[in-house]
């Protein structure tokens, strides 16, 4: 009841937190989770110490253990997701180090494999599904985009121009507000059309970089599902978009190591990181000014974040001992939007 309360006062804004199992051959024995709480209370501990200090509580909306599946977290994303065909607009993040788990929760780790599929198959699937049995009473269009954000710049991975072409974002007059009206928008009605699009998508990421995983991490990906239905009756339009981020890597660079472009693209990450963090906080807050034009993330996704729209963070864990500090650090960062 509480957690009501809290999450009407900080308006629409939901974390999860996951955790990412052990990989094999990883030792299972140095976590550093010492407890998951059914009402989403998180215990973190340093193994390399001793005594109460080594303990700290975080609290989520929800926290998802190693043993969780892509469907157990789709079961509770959906609501959100089923939202956008009302008219909502809805943001979904995924924020946590490289090797976190974030590509994993958004898409999943392959695509042939229907039960390992991430938030973004499973929605596409499901808001087809569901306008499917409405189409009596409403009529639906979905349409894709997806973008990256590398360095500040923003490209469309499904241009047929190739991945090359800067955009710029700018005010629509859509009722939804912001978009990217350079980003080829394409229209998808069944699951191969979306599977056909995402392989382009990632081809396109892949050929602009000399290792995906490398560029990849240190980049914002962007996918944007907009949905249109028309009331057969009365013949009104509904609009609704769903972002589905998978963000850039938040892991601390080392300043005194990191040189030349990586120093620029780790600055570069902690600017737009920074700046969404931000935006969230202003919104928990309720404050009267929230600064989306601090970076292109923000400003791209403007229009599904705050007003009526809903935002879901999930934030990303390793619980290996190795990634202690990082862990701390992006609790951190889940505490203040949270
Ligand atoms: P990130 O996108 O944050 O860098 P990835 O999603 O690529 O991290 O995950 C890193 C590795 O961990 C990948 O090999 C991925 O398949 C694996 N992994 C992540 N989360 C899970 C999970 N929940 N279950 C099984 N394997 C996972
Ligand atoms: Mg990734």
């Amino acid at each position: 009841k509480l957690y009501n309360e809290v999450q009407d006062l900080k308006g629409n804004i939901r974390v999860y937190c996951r955790i990412r199992p052990f990989l094999s051959g990883q030792s299972q024995n140095h976590t550093t989770v010492e407890f998951i709480g059914d009402d989403g209370e998180l215990i973190i501990s340093n193994p390399l110490k001793q005594g109460k200090e080594s303990r700290k509580l975080f609290k989520f909306n929800k926290v998802f253990g190693q043993a969780t599946s892509q469907e157990e977290v789709f079961l509770d994303t959906r609501p959100l997701i089923r939202s956008v065909l009302d008219g909502f607009n809805v943001c979904i993040f995924a924020y946590g180090q490289t090797g976190s788990g974030k590509t994993y929760t958004m898409s999943g780790p392959n695509l042939s494999s229907k039960s390992d599929w991430g938030v973004n198959y499973r929605a596409l699937h499901d808001l087809f599904h569901i306008s499917q049995s409405r189409k009596n009473s409403i009529v639906y269009e979905v349409g894709v985009q997806m973008v990256e954000i590398y360095n500040e710049q923003v490209r469309d991975l499904l241009s047929s121009n190739g991945p090359q072409k800067r955009l710029g974002i700018w005010n629509t007059t859509q009722p939804n507000g912001l978009a990217v009206p350079d980003a080829s928008m394409h229209s998808v009605n069944s699951m191969q059309n979306v599977l056909e699009l995402m392989n382009i998508g990632m081809m396109n990421r892949a050929t602009s970089a000399t290792a995906l995983n490398e560029r990849s991490s240190r980049s914002h990906s962007v996918l944007s599902i907009h949905v249109r239905g028309t009331e057969v009756k009365t013949n009104s339009l509904l609009r609704g978009c769903l972002h589905l981020v998978d963000l850039a890597g938040s892991e601390r660079v080392d300043r005194s190591e990191a040189t030349g472009d990586r120093l620029k693209e780790a600055q570069h990450i902690n600017k737009s990181l920074s700046a969404l963090g931000d935006v969230i906080f202003a919104l928990a807050q309720k404050s009267p000014h929230v600064p989306y034009r601090n970076s292109k993330l923000t400003q791209l996704l403007q229009s599904s974040l705050g007003g009526q729209a809903k935002t879901l963070m999930f934030v990303q864990l390793n619980p290996d001992v190795a990634s202690y500090s990082e862990t701390i650090s992006t609790l951190k960062f889940a505490e203040r939007v949270s």
